[in-house]
């Protein structure tokens, strides 16, 4: 797939935009930079890639608005070789920021045709980055790789789901949009060598839901 010089100027101007909006941590603005955000659109939306305005992805679903996945992801504060878990895949935008900051990504997605096509997108495009995707229902986990350095949730959750806290390393962390309505409370879930937990809320934002036991 191409990245032109244009499209390199674009993706410039988002990372100083992001900058600008308070993302300042630089390993973060460079993966900003490496991951051609266009090729997560279809050609015909190429021009709205590099916006900060989410967009759907087809399938009623959407890729989060970059300044979401900026702040989403700087609070997770990743460490190369991290195992993170993310719920709800998606285009696999997510996905790449992580596993470009050197995490070990492994992703869930409820939706079996979104899934299939961006486990091929991913493959095909992405092929060092190590991404392992996985259809099935966020709300269990995978606890059969866990326990994880962080989990991230990309969908409005209703409640906090207990499999996953379980699936959290001491000292891990959890970043997830928490809340019942069109708005959730972001909020960042940290589990103590004691295991209690210890939890931060850091504003409000919009996703979409976090379907339970609807697998399809
Ligand atoms: N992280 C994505 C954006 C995700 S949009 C990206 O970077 O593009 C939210 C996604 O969560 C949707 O694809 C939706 O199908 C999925 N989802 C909703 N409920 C889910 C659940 N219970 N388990 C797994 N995925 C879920």
């Amino acid at each position: 797939m191409e990245d032109n010089y244009r499209q390199q100027g674009l993706r410039r101007k988002l990372v100083n935009h992001l900058r600008k909006q308070g993302i300042l941590d630089e390993r973060l603005l460079e993966a900003f930079d490496k991951v051609p955000r266009h090729w997560f659109l279809d050609s015909a939306f190429l021009e709205h890639a590099y916006e900060d305005k989410p967009f759907p992805i087809g399938m009623g679903q959407t890729i989060s608005q970059p300044y979401t996945v900026a702040f989403q992801t700087d609070l997770l504060e990743v460490q190369p070789g991290d195992k993170i878990l993310e719920i709800g895949t998606g285009s696999g935008y997510q996905a790449c920021i992580l596993a470009v900051l050197g995490a070990e990504v492994f992703t869930i997605e409820r939706h079996k045709r979104l899934y299939e096509k961006t486990t091929v997108f991913l493959q095909k495009n992405f092929p060092d980055l190590k991404i392992h995707t996985f259809y099935g229902d966020g709300y269990k986990g995978l606890p059969q790789y866990a326990p994880f350095d962080g989990i991230i949730i990309t969908a409005g959750a209703p409640e906090i789901p207990q499999a996953l806290v379980e699936q959290l390393k001491p000292m891990g962390k959890m970043v997830i949009p928490h809340g019942k309505g069109d708005l959730q409370t972001m909020k960042r879930i940290i589990k103590g060598d004691d295991g209690l937990l210890y939890t931060e809320e850091y504003g409000t934002f919009r996703f979409v839901p976090m379907l339970k036991n609807k697998e399809e």
